[in-house]
């Protein structure tokens, strides 16, 4: 049977078109909040990393009650994909709120989401945002909104989506692109009408599939998913199926649900409804938590494994700025931190003395994560990233990715080119709207450094994504030419300097800031053509590059983008240094 008291919808926005701006005004309408608990406040709001990276990195979710219904709003990662989050978010809900800025239009970065969307079959209700700009083009954004879905592969049903105009700042939402005032109701009653209740069996085993996990120091591992069938109530015995039919022991020692200003406790919960559960310590992400007399599991999901490696290690020295040290043991109990909501995440004893060796999807992944303790202060080296190989049958194999690259038509060579000398096998090329898209396979050494080069070799327009493939025999050398970069960052200045530049050609390392571009020369005989870009801002890259016709530009480069780059560039027993302050690699000679 279908609920009609609940509704699952997932809001895919790309980073500033305002979403949290958005959920505040559907909060604050649905009468859930008195003037003054919302001063300021933003329920959704992003952290800095992610406004800088132009991706969302952590998801955040709330419920509005409208009316008789409860409106669960899944927050989607943006941009990056570390280890299949984006289809486990989608996997919870029924229907689809795509937010589109109504002067910059639909943006390069939600398309692998809204593909997966569509994969999913969901069908989106589109929102241009922000028409109380006066730039706005509210109808032309509408139309390209439109070609994207076509491009993107939607069916007839998809194509001829519900849409609605909305100014979050103001608070309204209308039919009319030209309104000025007016309330959010008509977006709350467009999702009540367009996105369907859960379909359930209530009367069934209790059962849910782990889709994420939250921790607290005081109760541990709390599993996140969405009740499949049956019931759960506070005290509740429960059984947890892992992986290979293991069974463990849980109860449900609290049962939450989302509210508006995050999670609240409930006696109970039933089928269709998104719930966080708290006594279930042994769970992981893909587990099936169930009755104990019925523990047949739900079809599993996995989780991508980790590809590369890289040694942590705390520095030597004393801290810049507060004088204290910092011990292995901090950075141990960090780590570990780290690894119970960062589900692709791996941590193992190093060869090389007081280091860990951390495990990743990826050069973006580990680098965000290495960014993030970088602004909490941890003052840390790491070595060079190295891919993980296994062997079976006594033959070394190694790591494949699936890659997705996403670039406008025009730029497709120079990706092809760049993906194929690193043994990109291309499996499928669509090239419908000024897009192309082009999914490959790839040894996950090949993408060591492909994404910088990608967005130098495209001015910044190359978005791509990854997915883990499988392990492959081994099949020699990846011609990969090693350039080094020596980068050196001060904080607050944000000053880079890359000395031992490209050997024949300069980078240079480009990045707005909030919205003026500025900066200076990273790179002796740099040219513009090299421009290494901050690939949140591409589309406003032009303005950079007429403005650098050659060296001594710009430049205020992101850090943790900086940091990213400098990664890829370690080659032999090299390594970075990581302070708050600064960024290092300590390299000179380049081969
Ligand atoms: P998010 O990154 O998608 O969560 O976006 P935010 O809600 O944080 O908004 C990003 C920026 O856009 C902020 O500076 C907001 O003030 C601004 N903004 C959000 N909604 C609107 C709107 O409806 N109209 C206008 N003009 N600006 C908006």
């Amino acid at each position: 049977i279908r609920r009609d008291d609940l509704r699952n919808i997932a809001i895919i926005a790309h980073v500033d078109h305002g979403k949290t701006t958005l959920v505040d005004a559907m909060l604050r309408q649905s009468g859930q909040f008195r003037a003054s608990q919302l001063q300021g406040e933003q329920i959704l709001d992003s952290n800095a990393l992610e406004r800088e990276r132009g991706i969302t990195i952590l998801a955040k979710n709330i419920a509005i009650q409208y009316g008789g219904t409860k409106i669960n709003v899944i927050d989607t990662p943006g941009h990056a994909d570390f280890g299949g989050e984006v289809e486990r978010t989608l996997g919870l809900a029924d229907g689809a709120l795509l937010l589109v800025d109504a002067f910059e239009g639909p943006m390069p970065q939600t398309k692998f989401v809204l593909r997966k969307a569509f994969e999913r079959k969901l069908k989106p209700i589109v929102v241009i945002n922000k028409i109380d700009r006066p730039d706005a083009r509210p109808d032309e954004v509408l139309n390209e909104i439109f070609d994207t879905f076509i491009e993107l592969g939607a069916n007839e049903e998809q194509a001829d989506f519900p849409y609605i105009f909305a100014s979050g700042k103001a608070g309204f939402a209308s039919h009319d692109p030209q309104a000025r005032e007016g309330t959010i109701q008509p977006l709350l009653d467009l999702i009540l009408r367009h996105v369907p209740g859960p379909e359930v069996n209530p009367d069934g085993p209790f059962k849910l599939l782990v889709t994420s996990l939250d921790f607290s120091e005081y109760v541990g591992r709390i599993a996140i998913g969405r009740i499949h069938s049956g019931s759960v109530k506070r005290g509740t015995k429960l059984a947890i199926v892992k992986a290979g039919g293991v069974i463990a022991n849980g109860a449900a020692d609290q049962v939450l649900v989302f509210d508006k200003l995050g999670r609240v406790e409930v006696e109970s919960a039933s089928a269709g409804e998104i719930v966080a559960i708290v006594g279930v310590p042994a769970i992981d992400i893909g587990d099936t938590v169930t009755v104990p007399d019925d523990p047949t599991p739900l079809p599993r999901i996995e989780v991508d494994e980790p590809t590369l490696s890289m040694n942590f290690r705390v520095n030597d020295g004393p801290l810049v700025g507060e004088g204290q040290f910092l011990t292995t043991r901090h950075l141990k109990e960090r780590l570990d931190r780290e690894l119970i909501s960062n589900v692709a995440l791996r941590v193992e004893p190093s060869d090389e003395r007081d280091a860990f060796r951390v495990s990743g999807r990826g050069l973006l992944h580990l680098s965000v994560l290495i960014e993030t303790m970088r602004r909490e202060g941890y003052e840390l080296t790491v070595g060079k990233p190295e891919v993980i190989l296994k062997r079976i049958d006594g033959v070394l194999h190694e790591p494949y990715e699936y890659l997705v690259v996403d670039v406008p038509q025009g730029q497709m060579g120079p990706v092809m080119e760049l993906v194929g000398a690193r043994r990109g096998e291309m499996v499928k090329m669509d090239v419908k709207g000024a897009y192309a898209h082009l999914e490959f396979t790839i040894p996950a050494r090949g993408l060591l450094g492909l994404r910088t080069r990608l967005l130098s070799a495209t001015q910044g327009e190359a978005i791509l994504h990854h997915n883990f493939h499988g392990y492959q025999p081994m099949k020699g050398e990846i011609p990969r030419r090693v350039n080094g970069v020596m980068v050196s960052m001060v904080r607050g200045q944000a000053v880079a300097y890359a000395l031992d530049h490209l050997q024949q050609r300069g980078t240079m390392f480009v990045s707005p800031g909030d919205e003026v571009y500025e900066g200076m020369i990273i790179a002796e005989n740099a040219r513009s053509e090299d421009l290494l870009v901050n690939p949140c801002k591409e589309k406003k890259l032009t303005n950079i590059r007429a403005a650098g016709s050659d060296k001594n530009i710009l430049l205020k480069p992101p850090r943790q983008l900086t940091l990213e780059i400098a990664l890829e560039y370690i080659e032999s027993d090299e390594l970075v240094e990581v302070t708050p302050s600064k960024i290092r690699l300590r390299k000179r000679h380049l081969t």
